[in-house]
Order: structure tokens, then C-alpha cells, then sequence
């Protein structure tokens, strides 16, 4: 399968994308996550990026579509994929149209994780993650089981430098105004299909596994 996540930012995308990567053993490709460990890393895309991250603003469409391009030749992103964040833009969901077109593949499923936004602010301001592997927690909706540590590996967890309410104001102009297109671009094709967002997790998962089956 090769599913694509769209929505706004702290709609739950990266919630549910480790579920969804082992149930259907996908390789899942997180645009946010690799643009922020490139940052950490210093590496020239990684100083490329930052302005526009910081300031909540999207990087420029040539970088994105590169990394994708090149993440997508790895082994294990052959049978499948879900790509969380990608594309933002209708020039990004073209470009991998092209791309998947030369692989003799194409976009199966298109979910939009639809919430109001109001419902957003308190979703980022509590959000706390695991930069290294991007699982991500929240203060009051799913704290982790030690205080300030990943489940998983007990590291220590950190907020993102861009999870503040001022950023988010810019992050949601960006996701109204050059994402929401993107949602039309693949109505037009049939293969949307809607969730309601503010459901619980769990909740969430359930409506996920029914629109994939
Ligand atoms: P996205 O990847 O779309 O930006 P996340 O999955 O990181 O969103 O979720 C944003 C924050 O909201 C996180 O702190 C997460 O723990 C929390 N969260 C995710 N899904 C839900 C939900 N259905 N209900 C309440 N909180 C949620
Ligand atoms: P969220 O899921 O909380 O909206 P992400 O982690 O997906 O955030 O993205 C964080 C930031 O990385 C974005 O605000 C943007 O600056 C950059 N970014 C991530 N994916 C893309 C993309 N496909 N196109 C352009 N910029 C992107
Ligand atoms: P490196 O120092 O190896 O370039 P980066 O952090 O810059 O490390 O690259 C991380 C990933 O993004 C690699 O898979 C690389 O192929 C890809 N990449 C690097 N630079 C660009 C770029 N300018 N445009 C698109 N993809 C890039």
C-alpha cells in the first residue's frame, strides 16, 4: 500500500503512523522528522531548512521532493509506504506522481486527518518527543510512563522548538493556504478518504484501519 497522511499540524498523523507502518509492514517517511534531524545534524540541508522552520513556514519544494526521491529507493520503502508530511504543496504532490510514474507505481489511499483548529494549540503546546525515533507524547493526552522520558528507550523527551502557540498561527496559515489544495488535488483522483480527528487515539486507529482495508 501507498498511503499518504494530510493534515494540519497536531492532528495526530504521527500518532498513528507507527501503527499503521507495522500492521501493513510499510516504510514510514516523515518529511518534519527528517528535516529536524538534518537540522540537529548541521548538514547543508539542515541550514537550508531552519529559517523556514523556526519562523513556521514551509522549506522550499525542491528540498522536500529530494529527500523523498532519494528515501524512497531504500529496500523498505518498496513494498509500501506512508508518507506523513509530505506532500504540502500541489507542486509536491505532482512531483511524486512523476516519481512513483518512472517506478510504475502510484497513490492507493489519501487520508485527511480532518479537525477543527481550535482543537490544535493544546495538542502542540503539550506535545513532547523522542527527536531520534519521532514518537511524540503529550502533558494531559498521553504522558509517558516515566516523567520526561520515551517509553521505549528511556531517553530524555523535548519539546519541539516550533510547538509554540505564535508558530503555530504560521504553520496553520501554511496548511490552509498551500496544503488544503493538496487534499483537492487528490479528490479529484477518488481516493480521499475522511477522518474525524479529534477522536481519541484509539478511536482514530479504528477509522484509519477501516478506510485501508
Ligand atoms: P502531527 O504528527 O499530526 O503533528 P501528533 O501525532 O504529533 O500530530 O499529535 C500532536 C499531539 O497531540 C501529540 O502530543 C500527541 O500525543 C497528541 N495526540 C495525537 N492524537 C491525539 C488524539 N486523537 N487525541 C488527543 N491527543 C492526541
Ligand atoms: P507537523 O506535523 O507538526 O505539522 P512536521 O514535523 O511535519 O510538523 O513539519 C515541521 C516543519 O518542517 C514544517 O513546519 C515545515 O517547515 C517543514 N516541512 C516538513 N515537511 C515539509 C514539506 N513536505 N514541505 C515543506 N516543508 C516541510
Ligand atoms: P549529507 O551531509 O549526507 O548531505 P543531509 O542531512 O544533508 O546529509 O542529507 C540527508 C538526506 O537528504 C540524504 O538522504 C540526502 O540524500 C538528502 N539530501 C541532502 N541534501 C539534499 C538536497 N539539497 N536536496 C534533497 N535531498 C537532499
Amino acid at each position: 500500500k501507498r498511503v499518504i497522511l494530510v493534515g494540519p499540524p497536531g492532528s495526530g498523523k504521527g500518532t498513528q503512523s507507527p501503527i499503521i507502518k507495522d500492521e501493513y509492514c510499510l516504510c514510514h517517511l516523515a518529511t518534519g522528522d527528517m528535516l529536524r534531524a538534518a537540522v540537529a545534524a548541521k548538514s547543508p540541508l539542515g541550514i537550508k531548512a531552519k529559517e523556514a522552520m523556526d519562523k513556521g513556514e514551509l522549506v522550499s519544494d525542491d528540498l522536500v521532493v529530494g529527500i523523498i526521491d532519494e528515501a524512497l529507493k531504500k529496500p523498505s520503502c518498496q513494498k509500501g509506504f506512508i508518507l506523513d508530511g509530505f506532500p504540502r504543496t500541489v507542486v509536491q504532490a505532482q512531483k511524486l506522481d512523476e516519481m512513483l510514474e518512472n517506478r510504475g507505481a502510484k497513490v492507493d489511499k489519501v487520508l485527511n486527518f480532518a479537525i477543527d483548529d481550535a482543537i490544535l494549540e493544546e495538542r502542540i503546546t503539550g506535545r513532547w518527543i523522542h527527536p531520534s525515533s519521532g514518537r511524540a507524547y503529550h502533558t494531559k493526552f498521553a504522558p509517558p510512563k516515566g516523567p520526561g522520558v520515551d517509553d521505549v528507550t528511556g531517553e530524555p523527551l523535548i519539546q519541539r522548538k516550533d510547538d509554540t502557540a505564535a508558530v503555530l498561527k504560521s504553520r496553520l496559515e501554511a496548511f490552509h493556504k498551500q496544503t488544503e489544495p493538496v487534499i483537492d488535488y487528490y479528490n479529484k483522483k477518488g481516493i480521499v478518504a475522511n477522518l474525524p480527528a479529534e477522536k481519541p487515539p484509539q478511536e482514530v486507529t479504528a477509522d484509519v484501519k477501516k478506510a485501508l482495508s
